[in-house]
């Protein structure tokens, strides 16, 4: 039955999170040309008005204010037939599959730990995780709005016992996955002149240090390299994206992660693996 519920609120946060993540990068554009207006003095551009509230959710196509029941997660999607009620327009089949995945991770949660703060913290860490991988995906952007709370957050579950890691193993995961990706991100930068990843990366390895401690770290970076690495030479071979093309690294991130919020260590990566 708790997990049962979980899966529920799951449904309902992937259905946020949805929204969230096509709404957040349109946000930041939004301020970034407010900003631009400001300096150069050019005139403010329209459409300011637009966060997360507002407007009401609609039809990207036809823009047509969704109804009530139209936001459903995964019942409206299937009574639509995957089609805008209004234009006819099809819906990524990603909003159903979104909502499905953070009801599972949601459900897991609550299988591992009960119902418990611990539970909650984790399933609230992991959703904004499969937020931030999305909007990787998407944009290539890490936003500093989730990914800074997600660092400190962890601290503050940690300090309060809601994680199984101390809060100096914590403190010391977000200084470590810092730090390290930033020490490649140099090396990187020196020998080949080109950036290797965006700094939004080693924000988001500090907010897995501090969510799973140091110790996490060395499994998390192997796992996530090698799974990039593969993927991207399979896109490339498939010529889904060209040789020079910018590849976000934090989908893999994120990705092992995942595995590790759900306790599998390094000896079980190896495993996962070979
Ligand atoms: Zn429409």
């Amino acid at each position: 039955m708790d997990i049962f519920i979980a899966a529920l609120i799951g449904l309902q946060m992937g259905s946020f999170l949805n929204l969230l993540v096509w709404r957040l990068p349109l946000m930041m554009e939004c301020e970034w040309a407010q900003e631009h207006a400001q300096y150069s003095g050019s005139p403010l551009p329209e459409q300011a008005a637009f966060n997360l509230f507002f407007p009401r959710s609609h039809c990207p196509a036809c823009k047509t204010t969704l109804r009530v029941r139209d936001l459903i997660p995964i019942l409206s999607y299937l009574f639509l037939k995957g089609k805008c009620a209004h234009c006819g327009t099809s819906i990524s089949v990603r909003y159903p599959l979104v909502e499905i995945v953070v009801a599972l991770a949601w459900a897991g949660c609550a299988y591992k730990w009960g119902l418990t703060w611990q539970a909650l913290a984790l399933a609230l860490c992991v959703s904004v995780l499969i937020a931030l991988a999305l909007i990787d995906l998407d944009t290539m952007y890490l936003p500093d709005s989730i990914t800074l709370p997600l660092i400190w957050s962890g601290l503050i579950a940690s300090s309060l016992g809601w994680t199984s890691v101390s809060l100096v193993d914590a403190m010391w995961g977000a200084v470590a996955g810092y730090l390290s990706l930033w020490l490649v991100y140099q090396i990187f930068l020196r020998v080949t002149g080109k950036e290797g990843m965006g700094a939004g990366d080693f924000k988001l390895l500090a907010a897995l240090g501090a969510w799973l401690g140091w110790m996490a770290l060395p499994g998390i970076v192997f796992f996530a390299s090698l799974v990039g690495v593969l993927m991207a030479i399979i896109l490339r071979i498939t010529q889904k994206i060209k040789a020079d093309a910018p590849f976000p690294f934090g989908p893999y991130l994120v990705l092992a992660g995942l595995i590790s919020v759900y306790g599998v260590s390094i000896t079980d990566y190896l495993g996962l693996i070979f």
